[in-house]
């Protein structure tokens, strides 16, 4: 089967291995506290800095999901109120947690060919500014750009990036942000269960100031075991390993970054050529990462169901677009030869089927 699903997607095929490597180590059955595992952590973070061009002055945690991330920015980091700016699902759903947390979240809507105006948000003194930078659902993205823009618009904010399905397919610019995170089963090529929190020094000074502790993964709590290199909770230890093996073979973040947007824009060049319709129209506001195609449901509906007969797994569309978007994921784990075989088999279909 070829995974496009935009994650859980394609693993790293050397994943196989390092499973077994991972058990035949010892390292599974050793506890949290112990050398091996702080060994390992190190090593980890380490290696997360090096490839993806995190200044060393930032902080890494170990968190469970993106999902627990929003959790934590809302309890920690966010007690005087956050602005969230969104265009699609995951952004929203963010938004929506935010909100049972804290009343005091405040929303900011815009299109999915828009680019964030910064000279339209709202003047409002928030701990925290919400950023979905790749918005899964729909398939855009907010550029480095625009998120220094609303860096230096809101220099007593912390700028809080959601990078699931971007980090480690994409570089950021770290400078601008204060904290970012991920899960690993998008652009890391990993089996779920492991998400990765980056939090600049500026994000670390405020959160340890406002001091949050009544939550088991409140900040406080993870920053302080973090500085023996440890977790508060047992860790998903298997991933953690699995992270720094894929992240020992892997291409400093720039190599990967530009290989990722040379194949997101032959995507977008094949995709309009062979006259898909795709659901964003403006070039600037794409995501080099998930691709959006769009049709009527029945079209739609063929389409993934023909690519699985042929063993190709699309993705479907997300909350309001499930029924009329398929997607594509670009993750660096996945191939050349699998993207020219979904391509064969796209450029078929259409010729047999054009999209109404
Ligand atoms: C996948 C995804 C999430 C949720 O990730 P979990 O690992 O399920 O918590 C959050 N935000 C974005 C943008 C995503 O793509």
């Amino acid at each position: 089967m070829l995974y496009f699903y935009p994650g859980p997607s394609k693993l790293y095929p050397a994943v196989r291995q390092y499973l077994s490597e991972a058990y035949d180590s010892g390292i599974l059955s050793v506890n949290h506290r112990s050398p091996e595992f702080v060994n390992l952590s190190k090593s980890t973070i380490s290696l997360l800095k090096e490839k993806l061009h995190i200044p060393q002055a930032y902080t890494v945690l170990f968190v469970s999901s993106a999902t627990e991330s929003w959790e934590i920015i809302a309890q920690s980091f966010s007690p005087q109120g956050s602005l969230h700016i969104f265009n699609g699902a995951f952004g929203q759903k963010w938004y929506e947690y935010t909100l049972k947390i804290n009343e005091k979240a405040k929303s900011f809507l815009f299109g999915l060919d828009e680019e964030i105006n910064i000279n339209l948000l709202p003047a409002f003194e928030a701990n925290t500014i919400c950023l979905t930078q790749n918005e899964t659902s729909n398939g855009t993205q907010v550029s480095n750009e625009t998120i220094t823009q609303i860096s230096k618009n809101y220099p007593n904010s912390l700028i809080a990036v959601d990078a699931t399905s971007s980090m480690g397919g994409i570089e950021l610019d770290w400078q601008w942000i204060d904290l970012a995170f991920a899960s690993v089963q998008k652009c890391f090529g990993l089996p779920a269960g492991l998400g990765i929190m980056i939090c600049s020094p500026k994000a670390v000074e405020k959160g340890l100031e406002i001091n949050e502790r009544r939550h088991y993964n409140s900040f406080a709590f993870l920053y302080e075991n973090m500085q023996n290199w440890q977790t508060n909770y047992t860790p998903n230890v298997l991933n953690i390993y699995l992270l720094n093996r894929v992240l020992s073979d892997a291409l400093p973040i720039h190599l990967i970054s530009k290989q990722t947007k040379e194949r997101a824009s032959n995507w977008y060049t094949f995709l309009e050529k062979s006259y898909f319709s795709l659901l964003v129209k403006n070039s600037h506001t794409r995501s080099d990462t998930v691709i959006a195609v769009q049709g009527e449901e029945d079209f739609i509906k063929k389409i993934k169901e023909n690519a699985k007969n042929q063993g190709i797994i699309l993705g479907n569309g997300y909350g309001k677009w499930k029924s009329t978007t398929f997607r594509i994921a670009n993750f660096p784990a996945i191939g050349q030869e699998e993207i020219n075989h979904l391509q064969t088999f796209l450029a078929e279909f259409i010729a047999q089927e054009p999209n109404s």
